[in-house]
């Protein structure tokens, strides 16, 4: 078998065909949610500490803003493009709608490698993209996010650049940002949260014992540290993890708080003691119970879809698994929680961040986690139970709820004029 190259936008389009026929979508509509409302490229010069001039592409994408504003995280990494954050976007259209939060979707990104920059280019080139998009972003236009390689740090710069350019403090304009500037206690982990909440649901639906359940862990950043963490705590057996360098496995399982300790001191999962290396094609292919990809797209294709030995996999990441895959891992048996529902618990966060903002409040971790599983849970039951009842895929019946939602929303409206 060839190798599988398929862009993200492809896979999101295909997806959105397949579910506009399956749900017989207005023609209109289905051809207006093919396209983002709104496009915005920009270039964005950065003086380096060396005293040269770089010039990074950036962009924002907004999908779709009919159930609320465009809601989307920012992504920094050399692989970004205007067809993947146009994917991406698509995706988070879709995944506010499947946990009914009232945002549209939207995401942003710059093409850059952040590892080889400064700590200062990075602040530098965070301000100068945020002003770059002012025009389009706001507290109810569009609601950046931390992703891939930014962080609350970034998010405060966000806030910052955002607030001195309107003349006054505008914390609603961002969500993920540091507690000390009106970020909410558990969006750090909200995503993991909701990934191993998920994987919970489901393996009890599945009779599959949580306590002592393999579970191998693609990505060891936020998303994949936490919920390693998370897991480990609630008693699954972490066997692997990895990261960009590679990864190690360890049968009798690993301490995912030392590999975090580990990495903090040499920049990379890869070489923890008493383990073996993987390489992150390996590492997918591990027997498991469960697999969490929480790295990048396309991770798994029909090159080594046949070769998955997860009995769950639960999608962390966005868009890791291509169409085809899909279709493997469905005739293997194997239980995909898709990406719009298990990694939603960051953007359901991301709301409860900016509400708060909006009413001036601040909430404990119990009341944020508490509001956090209800929402999850009533997307995650709707979502099981009909897949169940219809002998359908969970990933069919979550993209048949949220483009059904935002096809509803946008009907309603009607076209102005
Ligand atoms: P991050 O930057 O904190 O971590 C990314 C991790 O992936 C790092 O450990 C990096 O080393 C690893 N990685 C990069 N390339 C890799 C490769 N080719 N193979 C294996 N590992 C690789 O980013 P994050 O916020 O943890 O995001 C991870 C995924 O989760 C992304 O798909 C993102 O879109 C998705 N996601 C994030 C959030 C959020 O709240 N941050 C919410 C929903 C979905």
């Amino acid at each position: 078998m060839g190798a599988e190259i398929i862009k993200p936008l492809d896979v999101a389009l295909e997806q959105l065909k397949i579910t506009a026929e399956r749900i017989d979508l207005d023609s209109g509509i289905y051809e207006m949610l093919k396209r983002p409302k709104r496009s915005l490229r920009v270039s964005i010069p950065v003086k380096l500490e060396n005293g040269e001039v770089k010039v990074f592409m950036g962009c924002r994408v907004q999908h779709n803003d009919a159930r609320g504003p465009f809601k989307g995280g920012l992504r920094y990494h050399p692989d970004v493009t205007l067809d993947e954050v146009s994917a991406l976007a698509m995706w988070m259209t879709w995944k506010c709608a499947v946990v009914d939060i009232p945002y549209g979707g939207a995401k942003g990104g710059v093409s850059c490698n952040p590892k080889a920059l400064s700590k200062d280019e990075l602040e530098r080139l965070t301000r100068r993209y945020v002003n770059s998009i002012l025009d389009i972003i706001g507290p109810f236009r569009d609601v950046p996010a931390p992703d891939v390689y930014t962080d609350a740090q970034v998010m405060a710069w966000i806030m910052d650049t955002y607030s001195q350019l309107k003349g006054y403090s505008v914390p609603e304009c961002v969500t993920g940002k540091p507690i000390v500037l009106g970020g909410s206690e558990g969006r750090i982990e909200a995503t993991s949260r909701g990934v191993v909440f998920c994987v919970k649901e489901t393996a009890q639906r599945l009779g599959v014992k949580l306590k002592g359940a393999t579970v191998v862990v693609q990505g060891f950043g936020n998303v994949g540290w936490n919920a390693a963490k998370i897991a480990h705590d609630s008693g699954c057996k972490i066997v692997a993890v990895s990261d960009s360098k590679g990864g190690v496995y360890c049968e009798k399982g690993l301490n995912p708080y030392k590999i975090r300790d580990h990495k903090a001191k040499t920049g990379s999962v890869v070489g923890y003691e008493r383990c073996a290396g993987v390489t992150n094609e390996e590492l997918l292919e591990l027997e498991c119970d469960v697999l969490i990809p929480a790295a990048l797209e396309n991770q798994i294709t029909k090159t080594n879809a046949a070769e998955i030995e997860a009995r769950i996999v639960a999608e962390a990441a966005n868009g890791p698994t291509t169409a085809k895959a899909d279709e493997i891992l469905r005739e293997k048996d194997v239980v995909v929680i898709p990406d719009i529902l298990a990694n939603a618990g960051g953007v359901t966060v991301s709301y409860l961040e900016w509400v708060q903002n909006l009413e001036r409040e601040h909430w404990s971790l119990e009341e944020v986690n508490r509001k956090l599983a209800n929402k999850l849970l009533t997307a995650f039951n709707d979502i099981y139970e009909r897949a169940k009842k219809e002998e359908a895929d969970m990933r069919t019946v979550a993209l048949e709820q949220g483009i059904g939602r935002v096809g509803e929303a946008m009907k309603t409206l009607g076209i102005w004029p």
